[in-house]
């Protein structure tokens, strides 16, 4: 046995050994391991913790208080173990005593424990100490019997607490990594330039990984982590910097002007004067495209800002450039709303436009396609499925894709494969703080509108207590009765036995049984994109009045009657988000409101929600979003399955991302330094293929 472990890391070990082919593996335990999205040693390195439990102190049974999560070493009594007739469940107990007290040790279904525990163990335990009637109890507590102080090294401290999938104990998996930290990580090879990591101070690649599992203290964890968080970063900034340098350097697209009969005709039909912000975009975007360039584009403005208009004006000078424009939104319904508004300005100057949707009938579908594919359709809106699903176009030299915040950055470059080098301007009414959006969107060139269209009305916005919820009622039949309409904003669809968080469902009854006659409906994610038009079309008709939803309502949704949006738990969302949710009101003449319904809640969550109240510029919002959230710390850290990072987070670790930023460039700029940095280059390479930033090749 010993032999056979000697020869296979002596001899074999290579990081990318299958996990199956390590002592100890088996087929069972490696299915389980692939679940958690771990095939090979490698892999087992780059999966880190979801959180870390703090167990740094050490305390004594008289010290131990209700509400903290403690570690007490104690030795333990008798240890009594029976099988409840009624539940089946196995109930081992037991007394402990330190010295300094006595408490009582209670765990359901740990099989085996009577046969290792023995009186007079030692044993550490941790878990949450509960008071009753003068006595100590922990149920269930982890617990490490104490051979010698270093037996309890892997327990106390800094605990890291992993992702979990059933059937892998835990304390089998971090033994199991404790083997692979000792066998397969000084296997690893640093990748990142000699020079950056001396020049940023960096804890090299495998005492950062050593870091992530196993953390000395809060700051060497952060020492580790931040270089994990910046390297992704400098990935992905090196990446857009090349992406800039080559479509400077070798792409072509249309030339595109203000010259041409549709875009004329298509500027002098419009219903209203542009703003002064829209005018400047515009001739911007002409300065970009006039010599034949691709545009890389960002368009920043708040809800309502006219940004629909601005690509509407780039479709139509694409007309006459004899190119076709996408044009994408992130679900059906939002490009149902862009159709319309496509539909209403372009039409009448005589450009064809289509929706691709799901839904559409077989010959109505390819009869779209084939006139796609035939060029005589101009321009086409649609989800991100129509590139998915290969459209083809006949000469696609435009790419416009709005409210882009629901897109990833990697999927960038997956947008442009098709049409080579097309104009690629993309919409967002999510202010990110300008330091983030200039680093993030490297590749591109960035504009902002900060004016609102005349003639519109600030949003009057207000906290109410859940107590005043007739008044509120009857504002609604007010607010009716004079021509205005009201959306429900509600955190979940579903009623959830345990708390008592306002649901979808809960608030539709209850309005349905007060407000019956002003006809009310719902909207929320669990419905097909046909049923939650279909709502929205009532509500847009003025069938109903009130229309009851989640936040699947938070982006785009134009409804110009829509004037009040009550919010409920606002404290549940981000302020940007929030903000988002109330531009859906006051986008007609009629003045808007917000009203954000608190049920008692923190004072520190109302100040942050009265941010809300006292401006309603977009940027100041979402800046203040960022400082709210302060820099990382090891105890409120949590990885989120949902970001495009492993590590990193665009708003907690602007600093790096700024860092990184800097970095690519003096990078880039010495093409040949680059080159040389082999490891680096790879890995970059690995990078590019998986988001395929870089559609083009140099
Ligand atoms: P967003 O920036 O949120 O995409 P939209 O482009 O949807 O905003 O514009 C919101 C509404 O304002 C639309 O109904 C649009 O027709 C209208 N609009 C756009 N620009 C102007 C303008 N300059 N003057 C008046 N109304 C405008
Ligand atoms: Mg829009």
């Amino acid at each position: 046995m010993s032999e056979r472990t000697i020869t296979e890391s002596s001899v074999t070990a290579d990081i990318n050994d299958p996990v199956i082919n390590i002592r100890g593996i088996g087929p069972r335990r490696a299915a389980l391991l692939k679940k958690l999205g771990i095939r090979t040693a490698n892999d087992v390195l780059w999966f880190f913790p979801r959180r870390y439990a703090d167990r740094r102190e050490i305390c004594k049974i008289a010290e131990l208080r209700p509400g903290r999560n403690s570690v007490v070493i104690v030795k333990i009594g008798t240890v009594s173990c029976r099988r409840s007739f009624r539940t089946g469940i196995q109930v081992c107990s037991c007394e402990a005593e330190d010295g300094t007290g006595t408490l009582s040790v209670i765990w359901f279904n740990r099989k085996g424990l009577g046969s290792i525990l023995t009186e007079g163990t030692s044993v550490a335990l941790f878990g949450l100490p509960s008071f009753c009637e003068g006595r100590i109890e922990f149920s269930n507590p982890e617990f490490e019997i104490v051979k010698d102080a270093s037996g309890i090294a892997g327990f106390t401290g800094i605990v890291p607490v992993y992702p979990l999938t059933a059937g892998l104990p835990e304390r089998w998996l971090r033994k199991f990594i404790d083997s692979i930290l000792e066998n397969y990580l000084p296997l690893v090879k640093e990748y990142l330039p000699q020079s950056i990591i001396e020049k940023r101070g960096l804890p090299d690649i495998r005492e950062a990984l050593r870091g992530m599992h196993r953390p000395e203290s809060e700051s060497h964890w952060k020492y580790c982590r931040d270089r994990l968080a910046y390297e992704e970063f400098l990935f992905l900034q090196t990446a857009l910097v090349l992406r800039k340098e080559r479509l400077k350097r070798y792409g072509r697209a249309a030339r595109l002007t203000a010259e041409g009969p549709y875009f004329s005709a298509f500027m002098s039909s419009l219903p209203f004067e542009l703003t002064p912000s829209q005018r400047q975009v515009i001739s911007r975007i002409f300065e970009d495209t006039k010599n034949g360039h691709p545009m890389s584009r960002l368009l920043q403005g708040d809800v309502g800002s006219g940004k629909t208009v601005i690509s509407l004006a780039l479709a139509a000078a694409g007309a006459d450039a004899g190119i076709q424009t996408a044009i994408m939104a992130p679900t059906e319904v939002l490009a149902e709303q862009l159709y319309v508004q496509a539909q209403k300005f372009l039409s009448k100057t005589g450009i064809k436009c289509a929706l691709l949707k799901g839904g559409l009938n077989r010959s109505e579908k390819s009869r779209i396609i084939d006139s796609i594919r035939e060029g005589r359709i101009k321009v086409v809106v649609g989800t991100h499925a129509m590139i998915q699903d290969g459209v083809e176009f006949s000469r696609l030299g435009t790419v416009i894709i709005d409210e882009q915040q629901r897109f990833g950055v990697m999927q960038r470059g997956e947008m442009l494969s098709r049409g080579k080098t097309p104009h690629l301007l993309m919409m967002s009414a999510t202010p990110i703080p300008r330091t983030i959006s200039a680093c993030l969107f490297g590749d591109m060139d960035i504009s902002v509108i900060r004016e609102r269209p005349k003639g519109r009305q600030k949003i009057e916005t207000r906290l109410i207590d859940l107590t005043k919820i007739r008044d509120l009622l009857q504002f609604m039949i007010d607010e009716s009765a004079a021509g205005g309409r009201t959306y429900w904003i509600c955190p979940r669809v579903e009623e959830d036995g345990e708390n008592n968080i306002a649901s979808v469902e809960k608030r539709y009854k209850f309005l349905k049984k007060h407000l019956c006659p002003l006809g009310i409906g719902f909207i929320h994610g669990k419905m097909d994109s046909e049923q939650k038009s279909r709502e929205l079309e009532k509500f847009r008709a003025g069938e109903i009045k009130v229309l009851v939803g989640t936040t699947v309502l938070e982006v785009g949704v134009d409804v110009p009657e829509a004037s009040v949006v009550v919010i409920e738990s606002p404290e549940r969302y981000g302020l940007s988000q929030l903000h988002q949710i109330r531009g859906r009101v006051g986008r007609g003449s009629r003045r808007g409101v917000c009203l954000l319904l608190v049920d008692k809640i923190e004072e520190e969550a109302a100040d942050r929600l009265k941010i809300l109240l006292a401006t309603d510029d977009g940027f100041r919002i979402a800046e203040a979003d960022h400082l709210l959230r302060g820099p990382g710390k090891i105890s409120g850290y949590e990885q989120h399955g949902a970001s495009e990072f492993r590590t990193a987070d665009i708003y907690r670790d602007s600093v790096l991302l700024e860092r990184a930023s800097e970095d690519a460039r003096s990078l880039v700029s010495d093409e040949k330094a680059l080159l040389n940095e082999r490891a680096f280059k790879d890995k970059l390479d690995n990078y590019l293929n998986r988001g395929s930033i870089v559609s083009i090749k140099a």
